[in-house]
């Protein structure tokens, strides 16, 4: 079983008939199972090739001493807590109501993974509603009809990435134990839930200085466990403490040379970087300024830029450099000109051998993990939307002008942005761009990629 499915959302919306229908007709006779808890009710579920649990929260409506909505807000919160992934149901011919809302706002708090779906989207009477859904900011919902089983195919297209990164994560995670040898170490016993600790990668081409970095971070005496404790080839992650912050590194050339595997395995490639990326939240791209800017690392920044993650560029060996005000301007110029997909990424100097600069890195990680996750207001977008608008309109093709009629975040990790507007398509590139850099001014929001899409209203 991959993972686990929570069918969240306010009474009647259909939740219960889509989790039959997830689970099969037979097997749905699991009311009087005990599920993970007493309230909910838990399913072996299956979607074209794909195989997992399946939580569902309907019943809420049975009478209680405890109002709807608070018995509601527990009862989504504990499903959230069980699930990796939430399937968030309103009801399409309905619309969204302030019910909906205030699930929206339970499962932005806590976190969680969410897939919005519109259910009862069979025939045009749910257009309007799916349409609306998107003003909750939870990204484009997926348009179902649980009764007739529509809209399956694109749940399937959601969730199958998902279900592989699980998988993949599993794997990971499983050794975790073993490797995480300072977890408790110099714990305080007043605090038993840790804060979740930052995912890093840090990427770049050989001899970049990865494994120094790391092992700088990593504190010179710790001793990691070898291969035999289980730390895959594959991947491995290791978790400490970066200035007071806990990370998670994934994927380090360092902890290998610390565990003494043989030399074939002794540097990382390219190719396993690229693949910790799918798992950090922050990726450091470390250029060596004796020779930055080479086609491999274009290519690195590439990759880090197309996977959404926050990047922070670290320019290493700085302390082998002479005139520094020089290769600064050099630098930026060249940051500028070669990597203009990664623009509004923080630049760093650091010297991965002295530790000097690694204080910079660590705020410019935080400040990128920070922005990364970032969610603006929708009323705050489109006050911004309507100066930008006045300050420069957008073209009027054959004369008849482009209307952008409404912004709303949908995404965060990283930013993603839809604006409603009339004629998409003829919406030149560098109208988007003007609104992406604003927005980056504006709100402040360097270090990650900013993804903004622009919808016709149907
Ligand atoms: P729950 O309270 O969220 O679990 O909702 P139910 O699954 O009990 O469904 C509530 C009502 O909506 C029932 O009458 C269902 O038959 C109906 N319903 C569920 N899915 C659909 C759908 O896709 N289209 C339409 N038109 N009705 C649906
Ligand atoms: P990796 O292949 O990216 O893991 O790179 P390594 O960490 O193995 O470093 C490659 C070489 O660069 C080694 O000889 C390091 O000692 C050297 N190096 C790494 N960081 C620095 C630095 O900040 N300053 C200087 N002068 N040398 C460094």
């Amino acid at each position: 079983m991959s993972f686990t499915l929570a069918i969240v959302g306010r009474p009647n919306v259909g939740k219960s008939t889509l989790f039959n229908r997830l689970v099969g007709k037979k097997l749905a006779l699991v009311d009087d199972q005990p599920g993970v808890t007493r309230d909910l009710r838990e399913g072996a579920a299956r979607l074209v090739d794909l195989r997992f649990t399946v939580i569902d929260t309907a019943g809420l409506e049975e009478a209680t001493d405890e109002s709807l909505q608070g018995r509601m807000r527990k009862l989504t919160e504990r499903a959230v807590e069980h699930a990796d992934i939430c399937l968030f149901v309103i009801d399409a011919r309905v619309g969204v109501t302030p019910t909906d809302e205030i699930f929206a706002d339970i499962l932005r708090k806590k976190n969680a993974h969410v897939i919005l779906a519109a259910n009862k989207a069979e025939g045009k009477a749910g257009d309007a509603g799916a349409l609306e859904a998107w003003s909750l900011g939870l990204g484009e919902p997926i348009r179902l009809s649980a009764e007739h089983g529509e809209g399956m195919d694109d749940l399937y297209l959601t969730l199958r990435p998902l279900a592989d990164a699980f998988d993949e994560q599993a794997r990971i995670d499983a050794p975790e134990t073993d490797v995480d040898v300072v977890e408790g170490e110099d714990e305080d016993s007043h605090k038993p839930t840790k804060a979740k600790p930052l995912q890093i990668a840090v990427i770049g081409r050989p001899n970049a200085g990865k494994s120094t970095l790391i092992n700088k971070i990593l504190g010179e005496d710790r001793l990691l466990t070898g291969p035999e404790a289980g730390i895959t080839r594959d991947a491995i992650s290791v978790g400490t403490e970066f200035m007071g912050t806990p990370v998670r590194i994934f994927d380090t050339a360092g902890m290998r040379k610390k565990a003494r595997i043989s030399d074939k395995l002794e540097k990382m490639s390219v190719a396993d970087g690229l693949r910790a990326v799918r798992f950090a939240e922050v990726v450091v791209v470390l250029l060596d300024v004796e020779i930055p800017f080479e086609q491999q690392d274009l290519r690195i920044a590439d990759y880090a830029e197309t996977e959404g993650r926050a990047v922070v560029v670290a320019a290493n060996k700085w302390d082998l450099e002479e005139d520094k005000p020089h290769k600064l301007n050099q630098l930026r110029e060249g940051f500028e000109r070669l990597l203009p997909q990664l623009r509004g990424a923080p630049l760093v100097t650091v010297s991965a051998k002295t530790g000097k600069g690694l204080d910079r890195l660590h705020a410019a990680i935080l400040k990128a993990h920070d922005v990364w996750n970032r969610r603006v207001t929708t009323a705050r977008l489109n006050q911004w939307l309507g100066a930008m608008v006045e300050s420069h309109p957008p073209p009027a093709p054959g004369g008849r002008r482009i209307k952008l009629r409404y912004m709303t975040q949908v995404k965060t990790r990283p930013p993603n942005f839809v604006v409603m507007c009339s004629r998409p398509d003829d919406l030149p590139d560098s109208y988007s761009r003007y609104l992406v850099n604003g927005l980056r001014e504006s709100f402040d929001m360097p270090g990650t990629p900013i993804r903004m899409t622009f919808r016709g209203q149907s």
